[in-house]
């Protein structure tokens, strides 16, 4: 039972509560969630349009990808908490951590075989980066510690990942002089069918030929850029990325903390391109959604190299590393999905999501519709107003969190046709409402 009326919890949260990317105290209220089940979250008092329950359209920010409350996910929690919640990972080891480990090896492109755990998608990335510049300093090339990507993304929040982060969604101008100086690529051309744009592949190998010596790797989310835009791209962009990565010596790195386990048709993004890179980030969907947890997977050969160096450790270990409740879920999570037809229930989601959006790009203030995988996106041809969107898809019943022009959905993968329906109509609200 909860034990605080809303308006006193609510006090409080706009008292002392940081929300993420919000001021404080905090201006908008946000909605009290009592509980979760299914693909519906269960308010502690009616949002606009009187619903107590609301169906998600967000998947939590990519991760319940089988809803909430799931019996089999909630069994491998309960089962793990029996035996231990927690012990530190250096020098000891477990099986939840050590079978995650090789699974992710297993079903990830080859040649990827080492694993990382860290305990956030932006710690991931931060180690990813961590390994590249080890590489080659170890190999004897300390010079080459730029990265390289292309605007239009999105890698996380600490200081390096922000780094390659799109300089203006992630305010390089307020930190100048703090972030490192990374180099910068045009926003790969629009359209996950579109054939590839000569210009733009010729403007990529003039950059990286001219910046080889100094260039560490290049890093991007492939296929789907997310909070930096929700922008969908060919993957034979990724080819080319990978050609011109081994002919000038850049290590490529894919962070998929998005994209993996399923969310863009394929189970991971790479697969699309049939590329693989030599680092991988996972993270979001990787526990189901359930307890934060990430991973980062590299190559023998970046293994080797950095163990050639005169520092042949990887210099990092969170204090949760390998946490095994995280890692019995996840491992619960992935066996879940693979043991069903998941890529029928995403193709579904993305007729779905098609059918219910296909009259909004008529609408005034839309500039594009995108479908691609279980996502759906509405972007605007204007900022969108936060609140009146997301009231506008509360009253369909539906949660929903626009961002910049960007009115956009990622359902859980077990959300019913209805649901679909019912979530399309809303993100088309939304969009007339912001
Ligand atoms: C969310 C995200 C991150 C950061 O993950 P956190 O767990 O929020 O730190 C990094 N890269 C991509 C592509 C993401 O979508």
């Amino acid at each position: 039972m909860p034990q605080l009326s809303t308006d006193t919890l609510l006090a409080l949260d706009r008292a002392h509560v940081w929300h993420p990317y919000g001021p404080m105290p905090g201006t908008v209220t946000p909605y009290v969630v009592e509980s979760a089940s299914g693909v519906r979250l269960r308010l502690a008092a009616p949002a606009a349009g009187g619903h107590r329950e609301l169906v998600d359209g967000m998947s939590s920010w990519w991760a319940a990808i089988h809803g909430y409350g799931h019996p089999v996910l909630d069994e491998a929690v309960r089962e793990q908490l029996g035996r231990m919640s927690h012990v530190m990972f250096g020098g000891l080891t477990h099986e939840p951590a050590v079978r995650l480990a090789a699974t992710l090896v297993e079903i990830t492109p080859e040649p990827l075989r080492h694993v990382f755990l860290a305990d956030s998608g932006s710690v991931a990335v931060e180690v990813a980066m961590k390994m590249c510049l080890q590489y080659w300093q170890s190999v004897g090339r300390p010079e080459k510690r730029r990265l390289l990507t292309w605007r239009g993304g999105y890698h996380g929040d600490t200081f390096h990942p922000m780094s390659v982060c799109d300089p203006q969604g992630g305010m390089h101008h307020l930190w100048g002089g703090v972030l490192p100086h990374q180099l910068f690529a045009a926003e790969p051309p629009a359209g996950f069918d579109a054939p590839l744009d000569d210009e733009y592949v010729r403007a990529f190998e003039e950059l990286m030929e001219r910046h080889a010596d100094e260039l560490a790797a290049v890093i991007v989310e492939p296929v789907v850029q997310g909070a930096g835009g929700m922008r969908f791209h060919s993957p034979g962009y990724l080819r080319m990325l990978r050609e011109l990565c081994d002919r000038h010596g850049v290590l490529l790195v894919f962070d998929e903390i998005a994209t993996g386990f399923g969310r863009s048709g394929a189970l991971f993004a790479a697969d699309h391109a049939g590329v693989s890179p030599d680092v991988m980030c996972l993270g979001k969907s990787l526990t189901g959604g359930y307890l934060t947890m990430a991973a980062t997977l590299c190559t023998a050969e970046v293994a080797d190299g950095i163990s050639r160096g005169e520092m042949p450790v990887l210099a990092h270990g969170p204090t949760f590393m390998g946490n095994p409740l995280a890692a019995a879920v996840a491992n619960a999570s992935i066996e879940l999905l693979l043991g069903q037809d998941w890529a029928t229930e995403v193709k579904r989601i993305e007729a779905g999501l098609l059918t219910g959006l296909a009259d909004t790009a008529a609408l005034p203030g839309v500039k594009d519709v995108r479908v691609l995988g279980a996502i759906g996106v509405v972007q605007l041809d204007h900022p969108v107003d936060m609140v009146a969107a997301t009231e506008a898809a509360a009253r369909e019943g539906v949660w929903l969190r626009p961002f910049r022009d960007l009115i956009y959905t990622m359902p859980p993968f077990v959300t019913g046709d209805e649901d679909v329906a019912r979530i399309a109509a809303a993100v088309t609200a939304a969009a007339v409402a912001g």
